[in-house]
């Protein structure tokens, strides 16, 4: 009996392998199915805090920017939900993060070709097929490309490694189930915005009253997303396109300079934050309070009741120790290839990190047949740049990805026309010059 061979298997369904998805959805004769461990779409449910919001606009939704006719779009969405005035009288320069997790379900609701409950547990290459078996023993299933957007993994501090989860939980499952800190001393853990949420969430009382609550920061202060229009240009295609062709030890360079353009406080959360901080001595006479604490590095944690905590001050140099009942560690995330890639990963190229190289086409470098593809969404914060990470060109990359697997350009996925030029490409006036002489005297001295 032949084998039903798919053209593309999808391995996890977050909102960029769902974008995917959602573009493939207009192409029937390409057979792709996705494939999901959780039982049902659910976008990180364990921060959907109240009043958090989307640090990104609904117009970069999961289709929009490559096909804006494509039915599964953020305003197709608003029209058939009959919130579409309703959203336009809002006036919201952000919609919240609860309403995004529902236009996403909305979405996989609409897409036949998405399997919940199929955690993939392998992924062998035999006979010129990718072969996925799966953790509760479904049939395997072979297909000719891959598509892997298997998303983030928690990061537990080095210090906190060995605490019970629940005494030092991460911020990705706080909203999990209930949760009361009531008279517990409660230490927040991290600096960007899960940190900020958690902080307000403490504030307002969303569990219960702390006996104290502090908040420790790595970075010097509590510091803004950058979402001013030039840097907003780093989660544009043109600038993709040049980062990705720039050297290793550049790109590298330019993602940690680059930090808070992904990765701050978004300044309406510190302006509500500062707010509460201000009103709470009238607002709650006689109870402690919070502490802010930036510029602190967890240097130990020892696991007696309480917990106590050693810190390096990075300002003045001076170790503190705080006592702590519970952690809540909004210690961000890391990103690699899954466990189920390890039957393929000596087949892989990889760069001096260990993490995948990926080419211009999210495609990873590979040692199999050139009509065979990996693609991988997520995995490319250092070879495609910051937005890789981010919503801001879900749509974009989706588009490369399946121009790239249709061999035609379907989709538009040229530059946008925008006001600054990042590369140098030479034109007749401003050529570029390849033979400087003293070239080398001056070597070094340009940093960014
Ligand atoms: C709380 C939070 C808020 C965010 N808000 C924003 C924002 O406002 N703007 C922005 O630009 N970015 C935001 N991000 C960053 C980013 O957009 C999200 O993390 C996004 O969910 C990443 O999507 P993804 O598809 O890569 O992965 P995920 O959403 O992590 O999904 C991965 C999926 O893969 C599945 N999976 C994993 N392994 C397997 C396996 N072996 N077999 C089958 N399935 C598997 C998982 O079950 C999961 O469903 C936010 C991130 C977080 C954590």
């Amino acid at each position: 009996m032949s084998k039903d061979i798919l053209d593309l298997a999808g391995i996890g369904i977050g909102p960029f392998n769902l974008s995917v998805a959602a573009l493939l959805d207009q192409h029937p004769t390409v057979k792709a199915a996705f494939f999901d461990s959780k039982p049902g779409f659910d976008w990180h449910p364990g921060m959907q805090l109240p009043g958090a919001r989307l640090q990104t606009s609904c117009l970069k939704d999961l289709v929009t920017g490559a096909d804006p006719c494509n039915p599964h779009s953020f305003l197709n969405y608003l029209v058939q939900r009959r919130r579409f005035y309703a959203f336009l009288s809002a006036e919201r320069t952000a919609i919240s993060r609860r309403e995004f997790a529902d236009y996403l379900s909305w979405v996989a609701s609409r897409l036949p070709s998405l399997q919940f409950g199929h955690g993939v547990e392998s992924v062998c290459f035999e006979d010129g097929l990718f072969r996925l078996d799966f953790r509760h023993g479904s049939d395997p299933v072979y297909s000719r490309n891959l598509c892997i957007g298997t998303g983030i993994r928690p990061h537990i501090p080095p210090a906190c490694e060995a605490l019970a989860p629940e005494r030092s939980l991460h911020c990705i499952h706080l909203m999990d189930r209930a949760r009361d800190f009531s008279g517990k001393h409660v230490a927040v853990i991290g600096g960007g915005q899960s940190g900020a949420e958690v902080m307000l969430g403490l504030l307002d009382g969303l569990w219960g009253q702390p006996a104290s609550i502090r908040w420790f920061s790595r970075r010097p202060n509590f510091e803004p997303l950058d979402e001013t229009p030039f840097t907003n240009l780093y989660f544009s295609p043109q600038y993709v396109d040049t980062f990705q062709g720039l050297p290793e030890q550049r790109r590298r360079d330019l993602v940690h300079y680059q930090k808070l353009a992904s990765d701050g406080i978004s300044p309406d959360t510190l302006q509500a934050l500062y707010q509460r901080l201000y009103e709470h001595p009238l607002e709650h006479p006689g109870r402690p309070e919070p502490e802010l604490l930036p510029g602190r590095s967890l240097y130990a944690v020892t696991d007696n009741a309480p917990m106590s905590l050693l810190t390096r001050n990075r300002l003045d140099d001076q170790f503190e120790e705080f006592r702590a009942d519970q952690l809540l560690l909004c210690t961000g995330f890391e990103h690699g290839l899954p466990d189920c890639l390890t039957p393929i990963k000596p087949k892989l190229r990889l760069d001096s990190t260990g993490r995948p190289h990926l080419h211009r086409a999210f495609n990873l470098d590979w040692d199999g047949p050139a009509d065979r593809s990996i693609y991988a969404v997520n995995q490319g914060r250092f070879s495609h740049g910051i937005a890789d990470s981010q919503l801001s060109l879900t749509s974009w990359r989706s588009a490369v990805i399946v121009n790239h697997l249709l061999g035609r350009e379907q989709y538009p996925v040229g530059e946008d026309a925008v006001p600054v030029r990042w590369d140098s490409r030479g034109t007749r006036e401003n050529p570029v010059i390849r033979d400087i002489p003293h070239k080398k005297a001056h070597a070094g001295i340009e940093s960014i």
